[in-house]
């Protein structure tokens, strides 16, 4: 019973959106992170805007956290790490978050720490907490093709195609043979397709271009285009998915945060057979379970085996 309990507790695979959206603020969509759960490791992928409050909200605050992953060092993705790393502290943690990210990763960590060095300092000596273990950021920057072992949960590192950013990642998580893969912010890329072939969850990112209108003094036709640019079309994503193979696509990064869900579910389904789902910040996709939670509603995913259910 106990060991029933600890499993349903501690799922083989799982992702939960934190923040689907994008820079544009949006009160529903928060900046992009998403919480990667595998064999009890806890696994934070970016650290947009609101990050803390939504890793509470799913019951995993940031002092559990096992690392954290970034994709790229756009100020969207990674915009809360100082209120991370103070939060955590504050919530007991008593060991160094590791941080993995692309080059330039180290710079500015420990810019941003060196920044708050006054403030950090007078904290320290005036709060007297047990530890300061947590303030201790280790930053490992990795490259295309690494692979990584995350509290036990295998990563690999995927080049996607963001330019001009120069170093942008996606991530293969598998775990007992369940395969998660997370596009992070990125064009239509050959290197993400090769490596989300037959996966079992596809998270790509999407841009709706017709919710994206020229608005004068805010952005002209060329914004629009030079956005749209690097980011993955909503008339594309379904294509990635099919060529791919991919048993089920989730959206996320939505640009804009608020869009006619229906027409976007319409698109998409119309290039993609496979379980198909527009995220939500607080959704939760249980790859082992093979079901979608979101609030009180449990959903089948679908499309898994016999074994991979009952095991
Ligand atoms: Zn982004
Ligand atoms: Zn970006």
């Amino acid at each position: 019973m106990r060991a029933a309990t600890a499993a349903l507790a501690s799922p083989l695979m799982e992702i939960v959106f934190l923040g689907t959206g994008c820079p544009v603020v949006s009160t529903e969509r928060y900046g992009p992170a998403q919480l990667v759960l595998g064999q009890g490791a806890k696994v934070l992928v970016d650290c947009g805007s609101g990050v803390t409050q939504r890793l509470l909200a799913a019951g995993a605050p940031g002092r559990d956290l096992d690392a954290l992953l970034l994709t790229h060092l756009h100020s969207d993705h990674l915009v809360d790490l100082y209120q991370l790393i103070v939060s955590s502290w504050h919530q007991g943690r008593d060991r160094p978050l590791p941080i993995y990210g692309p080059p330039g990763t180290r710079r500015y960590v420990e810019g941003l720490m060196a920044l708050w060095e006054p403030e950090l300092s007078l904290r320290i000596a005036h709060e007297k907490r047990p530890s300061i273990e947590a303030l201790k950021i280790a930053v490992t920057e990795i490259a295309a093709g690494q692979s990584l072992s995350l509290g036990g949960l295998a990563v690999q590192v995927v080049e996607v195609d963001h330019q001009p950013v120069r170093h942008a990642f996606g991530f293969v998580f598998e775990e007992k043979g369940e395969r998660l893969v997370l596009s992070g912010d990125t064009r239509r890329c050959a290197a993400l397709v090769a490596a989300a072939r037959g996966a079992d969850l596809l998270v790509h990112e999407v841009f709706i271009h017709r919710e994206m209108p020229v608005i004068p003094g805010v952005r002209s036709a060329e914004t629009v285009a030079s956005v749209a640019s690097y980011h993955t079309l909503s008339d594309e994503v379904g294509k990635i998915a099919a060529e791919a193979g991919v048993k089920a696509l989730a959206l996320t990064h939505f640009v804009p945060p608020a869009c006619d869900r229906a027409a976007l579910l319409a698109e998409v389904a119309a290039d993609f057979g496979g379980a198909l789902i527009l995220a939500e910040d607080l959704l939760r996709i249980d790859l082992t379970a093979r079901r979608v939670a979101y609030g009180s509603a449990v959903l089948a995913l679908g499309g898994g085996d016999v074994t991979a259910v009952s095991r």
